[in-house]
């Protein structure tokens, strides 16, 4: 009977056993050209740094993607459509379905697949797309917002579908490969053609060159090749495959769910955060940990969950995204181990107790309040409010912004402030409210300050006495490589100016105070006691795993055919 998670040590009579560690000089001696990575240490100002080119109206920093799949459920399709949904804010330029079927006609197994730009119900709007087209009980799916491979370009729409010689293969990824370039360069120099202009294709190209006999070996020599950050779904004819890089930078999670009578076993699956369980009523069964490979197969469904899982070495330790927690994901997913809402709450209550409600307020004559922009920071807010309220602070929590969720494509008219009016068509105020109170606004994060420094404007015009800012996490310093799309270092708040007060005058705030790095890992920390640690480099600059700083998202667009967008 085979053996699940924790994982097997032992290598198989190749070195790359069905169900054994692969030894991590396979790597070595199969990408000598991995050699040249710069350190942290080694590495210049992050100041220099080319970036990924990215809306210069956002003032956000830019989800990533969502994955989800589900093995052996009769509407598979129909489950990755919901799960998507719920994945919805992790990535909105395109979505894609891709199942795993037998064609009775041609006698072979085949793949359908169905993509395209937009959200996932304006792309799945055609009912007929799950009874005719997109058939079968295995299928994984893709949110996509583009971090690598020009958003225009339909063929970077995921899941990737190929066929090779042993077989049907899929893919869905969600993170950055810090060494795309390295294997790109020696792609082209053996002649190798690229259909798409992202990082996720090299996989599939290292899988299919692969020496191995074995499928699954195959996929794993792949992997033992690949760097940074990578959460995966790979679908074969008989498998549906979970990775998680070795630093386990993007979440990941397994669940599982019962099937109708006549199917045989319950159906499993996996994706990016809890929220899509909750859609299709399956249970959380574990994350997939930091370097596996979690192999889901028929023979594992009906032994509920006995899969085979092999690991990927690691080089450079575990380094979870905290900023997963401070703004990503959906405080109702679990991630990493522990509730998003949890760990917010920390973080407000942790601010709270580094830069309460000012003591001046005590004495005005109405209630101070604490004012989450919304949706994103509202748990933290929470926190803080309490927290400040429990220190003994008069204040209570209130919605004094008010988000407008359906935004889309906003027309602005020449000659309107582009920026305020991307930020007035976002958001509004409650004026009665705000009209001569002390207000604490609260965001998750600061990237470039314009959207701050507009709603503090439309909170100060709309009546308020002072306006004062906090931030639940670090001020943001450092661009992210592993997966997240921010602005250029040099557009940054926080590299603007030499110091909080220099920002707080540019925000036109009262006062400004930022949730210290001690205090947001302490806070972190204090909601999930799981030992596995994390990436803050974007609020340090120390970067866990090496990155090619000068890699930009259309980096590989330029050998590509002109980007189709029909
Ligand atoms: S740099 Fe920031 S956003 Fe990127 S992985 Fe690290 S913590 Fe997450």
């Amino acid at each position: 009977m085979r053996k699940n998670f924790p994982r097997t040590a032992a290598a198989g009579p190749n070195g790359l056993g069905s169900s054994g560690r692969v030894p991590s000089f396979e790597l070595r001696d199969r990408c000598s050209c991995l050699g040249r990575r710069k350190t942290s240490a080694q590495r210049p100002s992050h100041q220099s740094a080319a970036r990924p080119r990215r809306c210069p109206m956002s003032d956000a920093v830019q989800e990533h993607c969502g994955i989800f799949g589900i093995f052996n459920h009769p509407e598979a399709a129909r489950h990755t459509y919901y799960g998507l949904h719920a994945l919805q804010h992790r990535g909105q330029e395109a979505a894609g379905i891709v199942t795993s079927t037998y064609d009775e006609q041609q006698e072979q197994p085949t793949m359908p697949a169905y993509k395209d730009f937009g959200l996932v119900l304006d792309v799945f709007d055609d009912p007929a797309l799950f009874n005719k087209q997109l058939l079968g009980d295995v299928s994984i799916g893709h949110n996509r917002y583009s971090t690598s491979g020009a958003s225009s370009n339909r063929d970077n729409i995921q899941p990737l579908v190929v066929h090779h010689r042993k077989g049907n293969l899929a893919l869905s990824h969600n993170g950055n490969l810090s060494n795309a370039r390295e294997l790109r360069d020696s792609f082209r120099e053996q002649g190798t053609l690229f259909q798409t202009t992202s990082d996720s294709e090299l996989i599939l190209h290292l899988t299919a060159q692969s020496r191995r006999q074995n499928h699954i070996d195959q996929i794993i020599d792949a992997l033992m090749q690949i760097e940074g950050a990578y959460s995966l779904l790979l679908m074969t004819d008989e498998h549906m495959i979970a990775v998680r890089d070795p630093n386990g930078f993007r979440p990941l999670a397994l669940g599982r769910l019962e099937t109708p009578e006549r199917h045989e076993g319950p159906a499993y699956c996996v994706a990016s955060e809890t929220c899509a369980f909750d859609m299709i009523d399956a249970e959380y069964v574990r994350d997939i940990e930091p370097g596996e490979i979690l192999v889901i197969d028929r023979e594992g469904c009906v032994n509920d969950g006995d899969f085979e899982s092999h690991e990927i070495p690691t080089k450079y330790g575990v380094s979870q995204c905290v900023f997963e927690y401070v703004y990503f994901s959906r405080p109702d997913s679990q991630i990493f181990g522990e509730m998003v809402d949890k760990v917010r709450r920390q973080l407000g209550i942790q601010l709270a107790q580094e830069a309460p409600i000012p003591e001046e307020a005590e004495d005005d004559e109405k209630t101070p309040i604490v004012v989450p922009v919304p949706d994103s920071a509202n748990t933290s807010t929470l926190g803080f409010a309490e927290e400040c309220q429990d220190m003994g602070r008069r204040c209570r929590f209130d919605l004094g912004l008010i988000r407008n969720h359906y935004v889309g494509r906003t027309f602005i008219a020449p000659g309107q402030d582009r920026r305020e009016m991307k930020v007035r068509c976002k958001f509004n105020t409650v004026q009665g409210l705000l009209e001569d109170r002390t207000v604490v606004v609260l965001d998750d994060s600061i990237v470039r300050g314009t959207t701050a420094r507009y709603l503090v404007k439309m909170l100060r015009d709309s009546g308020a006495k002072s306006v004062h800012f906090r931030v639940s996490s670090p001020p943001v310093i450092s661009p992210c490589f592993y997966g997240m799309d921010f602005p250029d270092a040099d557009e940054l708040l926080a590299n603007k100016f030499d110091s909080i007060e220099e920002m707080r005058d540019y925000l036109g705030v009262d006062s400004l105070a930022y949730l210290s790095v001690g205090g947001l890992m302490k806070a972190v920390k204090r909601a999930n006691h799981s030992d596995l640690s994390y990436c803050n480099a974007c609020f340090t600059g120390d970067y866990p795993v090496p990155v090619d700083e000068d890699m930009s998202k259309e980096e590989f667009d330029w050998q590509a055919p002109a980007p189709r967008t029909q």
